[in-house]
């Protein structure tokens, strides 16, 4: 029925092109609903959308550097244009992360990982609020990680970026429920994306993450997609401001 389907809503999803990115834009485009993505690299961007026009899908894209405000302010200028000045739902996935111990960051590694991950995401809600709130039903998901909610080595910078978006879900979903649009967070772990490829081909780190991860392997891209499809859907109308882990019970794990 109706409330298990995206038919007729339209998509924003952030960073499309590989990953966890990827795997949300097919979804949602699967539940019905036309997408629009953007990344960096503009033949990666073509090769994708070529692809999904060639399985039938509604998937348009342009090129934005999600770090800069003036890519930002154009890109919603264009998805305005094409949905009509209305949009259902926002991914905010793109994101990235340097890793080092805390002592040796630089001022540019900060701005790097907090313009991409945080900046990004906060700007990208303010530019589309008019557009969320048009639609009459909006539905913000944000891509933070269990980084966010306890130690996992994977660098500072990249886990206070995680965490502010933890608590941007929790406000917007109070100050936007009035205007019927909702708020919600997924936390992956280790998730078979390039971001963590170098990590993953690693077998002695993979043994580490498996011995603390309850579901002794790492995430599929598609794991993560569907629980960012379900918190879009009419089914989950009254789940706001919240942030799941997709994390094969790692968040959990105490001893045994
Ligand atoms: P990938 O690096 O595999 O893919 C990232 C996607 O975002 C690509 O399409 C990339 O294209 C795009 N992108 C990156 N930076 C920008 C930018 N500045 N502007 C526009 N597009 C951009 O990453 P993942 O799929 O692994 O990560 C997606 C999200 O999931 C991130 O927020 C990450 O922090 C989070 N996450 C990932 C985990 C994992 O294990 N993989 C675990 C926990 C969280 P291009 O480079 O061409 O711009």
């Amino acid at each position: 029925g109706s409330r298990w389907s995206l038919k007729g809503t339209t998509a924003l999803v952030t960073g499309g092109t590989r990953g966890i990115g990827h795997a949300v834009v097919e979804e949602l485009a699967e539940f019905g609903a036309t997408v629009y993505t953007c990344s960096r690299n503009e033949e990666e961007l073509n090769k994708c959308l070529n692809e999904w026009k060639d399985k039938g899908f509604s998937i348009y894209g342009s090129v934005c550097n999600a770090s800069s405000p003036s890519q930002r302010k154009e890109l919603i200028q264009q998805v305005s244009s094409t949905f009509n000045g209305k949009l259902n739902i926002l991914v905010n996935n793109a994101g990235t992360n340097v890793r080092k111990p805390t002592i040796e960051f630089t001022s540019e590694d900060y701005s790097k990982v907090m313009n991409t991950n945080l900046d990004s995401a906060f700007h990208l809600c303010q530019l589309t609020y008019p557009l969320l709130k048009e639609s009459g039903n909006g539905s913000i998901v944000f891509i933070s990680s269990v980084a966010s909610l306890t130690c996992v080595g994977s660098a500072t910078i990249y886990a206070l970026s995680k965490a502010a978006i933890n608590q941007l879900t929790k406000n917007l979903a109070c100050e936007w429920a009035k205007d019927n649009i909702r708020s919600n967070c997924v936390a992956p772990w280790y998730t078979k994306t390039s971001l963590v490829k170098d990590f993953i081909a690693n077998k002695e780190f993979v043994n580490e993450i498996l011995s603390r991860t309850p579901i002794q392997r790492i995430a599929e891209t598609n794991e993560v997609s569907s629980l960012v499809t379900f918190l879009c859907l009419p089914a989950a109308s009254y789940i706001t401001g919240q942030t799941v882990s997709v994390d094969g019970g790692f968040t959990v794990n105490g001893f045994q």
